[in-house]
């Protein structure tokens, strides 16, 4: 984990937030290959799941949101974790992580659990007297669902459809912790697919098929990936059945992914709680219900994360006992997908590979790279997962074409200069085959 990490701030991919102050915890921020990374992450999910199907549509939505909306989903109540202190060194636990009956720090004895609400509360308006209290939304999903009405008029959807969004949401976690894994400002991407109350069942299993294929479409090692299922006593207030989809991270498996029976508990809520009737007529039927959900709901950071520790590697390379670490990250979310080398400055080599730079760039992200020795050069595209380095030399003078150094199997091949961008983008496309 520390060399994954270093590699991360060292080539950035990610650094803490506020560092020059000390950092603060919780929270981070992807440098320039990180959020290229995390771009074409979400980018991708959208591409799958909202681009590619005819039953869903997209929507994104204001973080702030009308107070009630918490009240009505159960929020202000549920959204708690039991925390302990300990009476010795004063530290503050969540009870359900730890697993001794004494302050795992200094040995102490902890004070009875108590609740704490995760939501981070905030103020609109200038006038202290008149201000609104309300909350940095904890979960993406509830402003799809107070926005149900209008989208499936808007959009003349029909049930079974699906709303999908992509957006930040903050949690006061009480211990963050394991790189960006548990933080304190993240990234969701969630989908509620609203269906009738007999088909829950069926599309809960169309939908553990779906995202467990979008994990390996996007590179994950299906061997490092399992569902757990959570036991009935701790599901969370809303749910009836709730399977996360877990990885293997090297602190330990943890989640990436839940997914949730809501039935109709958010609906029915803020009907209840904003007088507006969210139940849907089905027009085939001439039926009017208030529809059941299937969410699966993502973390953007925690896929990050999964993608950078399943890429890295370090390799022992030919026969000197020289190691090479390359980030195998999938063509499709590489931040760089190639870059241009000329295997010298002179000659006007180096002028005909920046031209050729800036062709291929139009395309696709590249990079160009004219210092030091050609194999140094080749070693700092691994460490950022580039897939492909173009190396311009000589013979690209006299017949036009490059070597395309495969990131992975090191091996080059040689093709025509026209051919590459094609070439490239073939490998890099989101398309599935
Ligand atoms: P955990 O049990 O790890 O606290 P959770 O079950 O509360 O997570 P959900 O409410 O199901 O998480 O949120 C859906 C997804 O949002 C999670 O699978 C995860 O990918 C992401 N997520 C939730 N909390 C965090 C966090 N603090 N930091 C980063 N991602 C998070």
């Amino acid at each position: 984990m520390e060399n994954i990490v270093s590699l991360c701030k060292r080539r950035g991919f990610i650094f803490q937030s506020s560092g020059i102050y000390g950092g603060i915890n919780g929270c981070w921020d992807f440098g320039p290959l990180g959020v290229e990374l995390k771009r074409n992450l979400k980018e991708d999910w959208w591409y799958n799941f909202v681009g590619q199907r005819d039953d869903i549509v997209g929507l994104d939505a204001s973080i702030i949101m009308h107070p009630k909306v918490w009240e009505a989903s159960g929020h202000l109540d549920e959204f708690h974790d039991m925390l302990v202190d300990c009476k010795e060194c004063k530290k503050r636990f969540r009870e359900d992580h730890l697993e001794t009956e004494v302050c795992p720090d200094c040995g102490g004895e902890f004070t009875e659990p108590r609740t704490f609400n995760m939501m981070l509360k905030t103020r609109l308006g200038a006038n202290d007297a008149t201000a609104v209290e309300t909350y940095l939304r904890p979960e993406t999903c509830q402003a799809i669902f107070a926005n149900f009405k209008e989208v499936y008029t808007s959009s003349r959807m029909q049930v079974p459809f699906g709303i999908a969004q992509v957006g930040k949401a903050f949690r006061n976690e009480i211990n963050p912790r394991n790189f960006i894994f548990r933080s304190r400002e993240f990234e969701q991407m969630e989908i509620e697919f609203f269906c009738k109350a007999e088909d829950e069942d069926k599309f809960f299993e169309e939908w553990k098929t779906h995202i467990w294929q979008w994990y390996l479409d996007i590179g994950l090692d299906e061997d490092k990936m399992r569902w757990y299922s959570h036991p009935q006593e701790s599901l969370s207030h809303y749910s009836s059945r709730t399977e996360d989809v877990e990885y293997e991270f090297p602190f330990g498996w943890g989640e990436l992914q839940g997914l949730a029976n809501r039935g109709n508990f958010d609906l029915t809520q803020h009907t209840k709680f904003s007088g507006k009737d969210l139940s849907y007529f089905d027009p085939q039927t001439n039926e009017r219900f208030m529809p059941s959900v299937i969410e699966p709901s993502a973390g953007a950071d925690r896929t990050a994360m999964a993608i950078l520790c399943n890429s890295y590697e370090e390799e022992e390379v030919g026969d000197k006992g020289d190691t090479r670490v390359v980030m195998k990250i999938h063509p499709r979310l590489a931040p760089i997908k190639a870059a241009v080398l000329p295997l010298v400055k002179k000659d006007g080599i180096a002028e005909l590979a920046q031209d050729f730079e800036r062709k291929l760039r139009k395309k696709f992200n590249t990079f160009y790279d004219q210092s030091g020795a050609i194999g140094r050069r080749y070693r700092r595209m691994d460490e950022a997962g580039t897939p492909f380095c173009i190396c311009v030399d000589y013979d690209t003078k006299e017949d036009g074409t490059v070597t395309v150094r495969d990131r992975d199997s090191m091996e080059q091949v040689r093709m025509p200069m026209d051919d590459v961008a094609a070439y490239v983008q073939g490998k890099c496309s989101f398309e599935r085959d």
